[in-house]
C-alpha cells in the first residue's frame, strides 16, 4: 500500500479493475476508460477488422514469452 499511495499522490491516479480481465490497472482520475490497456489494444486490433482468431493468436504468442 505504501508503494501504492507514494505513485498516486499529486499525480491524480486511481487504481481500476479492469472491466474485461479484472487486472489492477492505474488510470487518471478524470477517465472514463474502463479497460486495461492490453484489453484496449485488443479491442482496437478488433475495431481494426483484425480477426479475433489472429488477435488471441497473438495474447497466447504474448503470454508465453
Ligand atoms: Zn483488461
Amino acid at each position: 500500500m505504501h508503494v501504492i499511495s507514494r505513485i498516486t499522490s499529486g499525480v491524480n491516479l486511481q487504481l481500476k479493475y479492469c472491466e474485461q480481465c479484472s487486472t489492477l490497472w492505474l488510470r487518471r482520475q478524470q477517465s472514463k476508460l474502463t479497460l486495461c490497456p492490453n484489453c484496449r489494444c485488443a479491442e482496437d486490433d478488433l475495431a481494426a477488422g483484425v480477426s479475433f482468431l489472429q488477435v488471441w493468436n497473438r495474447l497466447r504468442a504474448e503470454v508465453r514469452s
